[in-house]
């Protein structure tokens, strides 16, 4: 199987167990229930719940795409990376970048009680070391080291092999949240990772209908252990969920490569535009960590600066300016769908950071997600949101005023 291209794995993977008339389709199994043959022989299903044939298949795809032996699908990312956190006991350590998702940050250090989680600088020195890391693993007692490249909001990039490579020496665990790429762009089991942690919500589903979380991994112990909780917590994804991120798996390569495409156009346009401070943008040459980040992402795909843009604006009100200003992109959290989108981390996404975690993202931060509309349009929307008088954009009726939307 793993002879053919992603993309056509993507489109023709995914076989539902047992699916005796040929559909074309996977099918899918809206059911709670299975009926047993009698009291005390079973078959491959008995409860959802437990696993369900299309669940099975989404999580069959997943983990091939991943290079992974197994994947689980959970009812969001966060059931997915709460699952994986959990893996430290209390007593235990938790070391993770400085720049993550809020809600991971949440989760980490107001939700697992008794587990010391710790934010180290995770980048590496001119000879590929870790230093940071490393002292903060000599010190013991580490379960899991916690990563996300790029990073969320900020778009930093950290070197996984060097990480893994430390994570391993000390004994300890690296989990990846590998959102940002998704797998069609970067593979982190590839580069030493123990597990992979995914909101599909974002671009793996990539339509903004689903909530959805993948874990994948190579280590089937894990594996049982995240299975065994799964079922005992009820976190699973629900059988409709899991079709709909099988169907949108389908069209994941051409989705993000075209959006792919678009983003680099736009963060192109905008980092010689004067009226934004500085664009983040990994597949930028200045971008730092650029180099690293291409050396990480997968070697076949054009291109790998992914979907999502940040901007340092000059001022906090130029910001909100600018997000307020914007006809095409809607103010929403979440990257990655069809639909580009607009956010101000700082009062969005990463407003649940708790204190004592990261930083916040200053309010001067705004987040792009490149969709699939025409780049023309969105560099258009762009230039008038960020152009303070600008209302000259309004092209009559293509482009209705905020106020006329819902
Ligand atoms: C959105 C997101 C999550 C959380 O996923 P949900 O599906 O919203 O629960 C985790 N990590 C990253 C990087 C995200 O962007």
């Amino acid at each position: 199987m793993s002879l053919l291209d992603a993309s056509t794995r993507l489109v023709r993977g995914g076989d539902v167990a047992g699916e005796p008339h040929g559909a074309t389709s996977p099918p899918l199994y809206q059911t709670s229930t299975f009926r047993q043959s009698s009291a005390t022989e079973f078959g491959a299903f008995d409860y959802t719940r437990t696993d369900n044939p299309t669940r099975q298949a989404t999580e069959a795809v997943l983990a091939d795409l991943e290079g992974g032996t197994s994947a689980l699908c959970f009812a969001s990312g966060m059931a997915a990376i709460a699952a994986t956190l959990r893996l430290a006991r209390p007593g235990e350590r938790i070391l993770c970048g400085r720049d993550l998702y809020g809600g991971t940050q949440r989760f980490a250090h107001t939700h697992l009680p008794g587990v010391d989680v710790e934010h180290v600088d995770l980048s590496s020195d001119a000879d590929g070391r870790v230093p940071a890391l490393e002292a903060a693993l000599a010190r013991g007692g580490v379960r899991l080291v916690f990563a996300e490249t790029p990073s969320n909001p900020r778009l930093e990039i950290v070197d996984l092999r060097a990480i893994a490579a430390a994570t391993r020496a000390a004994d300890a665990r690296l989990v990846v949240d590998g959102t940002a790429m998704t797998p069609w762009l970067q593979a982190p089991l590839e580069l030493g990772a123990d597990v992979v942690v995914h909101s599909a919500t974002k671009g793996l589903a990539g339509h903004g209908d689903v909530t959805a979380g993948v874990v994948a991994t190579c280590d089937d112990a894990l594996r049982n252990e995240l299975f065994a909780r799964r079922n005992a917590e009820g976190s699973a994804l629900a059988p409709f969920e899991a079709w709909l991120l099988l169907r949108g798996l389908r069209t994941l390569g051409v989705r993000v490569d075209h959006a792919q495409e678009t983003a680099e156009a736009v963060a192109c346009a905008l980092a010689a535009d004067g009226r934004v401070n500085r664009v983040l943008y990994p597949g930028l040459a200045a971008h730092p960590g650029a180099v690293v980040h291409a050396s990480q992402t997968r070697p076949e795909r054009e291109r790998s600066g992914g979907v999502v843009i940040s901007l340092e604006l000059p001022s906090a009100l130029a910001a909100r300016r600018l997000v307020d200003g914007t006809r095409l992109f809607s103010t929403s959290v979440s990257f990655g769908g069809t639909a580009s989108s607009i956010s101000i981390p700082h009062f969005m996404s990463h407003a649940s950071v708790p204190d004592g975690a990261a930083p916040r993202p200053d309010a001067t931060l705004v987040r792009l997600s490149i969709g699939l509309e025409a780049a023309r349009d969105l560099l258009a929307d762009l230039d008038a949101a960020l152009d303070p008088g600008g209302e000259r954009h309004l092209e009559a009726g293509l482009i209705r005023p905020r106020a006329a939307r819902r």
